[in-house]
C-alpha cells in the first residue's frame, strides 16, 4: 500500500473522492467455486466445477489481469478471493506472478488453503506477491502445512496463516503457533454462528491478539467505509460493487464506469462481520493496524515488540 499519487485524469484527480495516493484495493472473485478440500464448515467443500465453468473462470481472470496491466494511472493492489481454491489452477498462479512484476501494482495476494506446491512463487516479485493462507485441520497434516510455510519463508514471500476458531481446532492452532516462526502472523476467524464466552475468547486472543475484531460483528449502518472509495469488489464479468457484502453494483470495470463511481460512502448494511469487509470500515482504524499488509492480513510492525 505504498506509492505515488494518482496520475492526472485518474480516479480522484482534482477532487477528494477516489483512491488518491493510497491507491485502489481491488478484491476479485470470478466464477470458480471448486475446492480440493472437504472442510465441514464450508459450502464449497469438494465441489467440482464443470469444464465450461473453469474455461469461463480462466477467461474472466485473463480479462481482469489485462485490465490491471492496462490501468497504469492508478496504484493498484489486488486480492483474489475465490469461493473455492484458486492456486490449484495454473491461471491463478500465472496471474500472481505476472501482476507482481507490474510497476503500478503494489501488492497481489490470494486467499489459499496452501494445498498446492508454492515453488512457482520463485518467479514472482517477493516484494509484491503475498499469500493469505488458512490451515484447515483434518484436511492436511500440520507437518505438511508447516513444510509449505517453511518453503514460503525460504522464498522470501510474505504470508499470513489463519485458522477458523472452532473449539476442536484450538489444540492444533496452539501447536501451529508454537511451530511457526514468530515473524509469521497467525490470525483467527471467529466461527460462524459460534458464541465465545470470556474464557474461550481469551484462549483465542492468546494466539491472535486481534481476535477481538473478529469475535463480534461491527455495527456499520451509515458509518463511513473505504469500500466504494478506495476499495472495490469485482466479479468475473467486471461488475463493480463497493464490497463483497453489498449486492448493488456501482459500475463496471470494463466500460470505465468504475472511475466515476469512486467516492466517499457510508455502509448500507446493519453489520459487517468479515475481515475483508470491516478492515475498510473507517471508524475501526484497521488500515493503520494493517498498514503495509492490508490485503495479506499482516499487522504493521509484526511481531509486536
Ligand atoms: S479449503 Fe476453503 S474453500 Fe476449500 S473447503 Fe475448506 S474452507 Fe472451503
Ligand atoms: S462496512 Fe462492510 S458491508 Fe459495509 S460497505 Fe464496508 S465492507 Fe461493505
Amino acid at each position: 500500500m505504498s506509492g505515488d499519487a494518482t496520475a492526472t485524469g485518474g480516479p480522484g484527480a482534482g477532487g477528494a473522492a477516489g483512491p488518491g495516493a493510497g491507491g485502489l484495493a481491488v478484491l476479485y472473485r470470478g466464477p470458480l467455486a471448486s475446492c480440493n478440500y472437504d472442510c465441514p464448515y464450508c459450502p464449497f467443500a469438494k465441489r467440482h466445477d464443470p469444464p465450461d465453468v473453469l474455461a469461463a473462470d480462466r477467461a474472466a481472470l485473463e480479462r481482469f489481469t489485462g485490465w490491471v496491466a492496462a490501468t497504469t494511472d492508478v496504484r493498484l493492489s489486488v486480492l483474489f478471493t475465490p469461493w473455492g481454491e484458486g492456486l490449484t489452477r495454473r491461471w491463478y498462479r500465472e496471474a500472481m506472478v505476472g501482476l507482481s512484476h507490474l510497476p503500478h501494482v503494489d501488492r497481489v495476494v490470494i486467499q489459499t488453503n496452501l494445498a498446492a506446491r508454492v515453488d512457482w512463487l520463485a518467479d514472482a516479485d517477493p516484494a509484491r506477491a503475498a499469500l493469505w493462507t488458512t490451515y484447515h485441520p483434518g484436511q492436511v497434516t500440520r507437518e505438511r502445512f508447516l513444510a509449505r510455510c517453511a518453503r514460503l519463508v525460504e522464498l522470501g514471500v510474505r504470508f499470513s496463516v489463519g485458522v477458523v476458531g472452532l473449539p476442536e481446532h484450538l489444540d492444533e492452532a496452539r501447536a501451529l503457533r508454537a511451530a511457526l516462526p514468530p515473524h509469521v502472523y497467525l490470525w483467527v476467524n471467529a466461527a460462524d454462528g459460534h458464541r465465545y464466552d470470556a474464557a474461550q475468547e481469551a484462549a483465542w486472543t492468546a494466539l491472535d491478539p486481534l481476535f477481538g475484531y473478529s469475535v463480534r460483528p461491527h455495527l456499520s449502518l451509515d458509518r463511513p467505509c473505504h469500500a466504494g472509495e478506495t476499495a472495490i469488489s469485482v466479479r468475473g464479468d467486471g461488475t463493480v460493487r463497493r464490497c463483497h457484502f453489498v449486492d448493488e453494483p456501482i459500475g463496471n470495470l470494463y466500460d470505465g464506469s468504475w472511475r466515476a463511481a469512486l467516492r466517499p460512502r457510508t455502509c448500507v448494511n446493519g453489520a459487517c462481520d468479515c475481515h475483508i469487509g470491516y478492515v475498510h470500515l473507517k471508524p475501526l482504524g484497521l488500515r493503520d493496524v494493517f498498514a503495509g499488509g492490508l490485503l495479506e492480513r499482516i499487522p504493521a510492525g509484526w511481531p509486536p515488540g
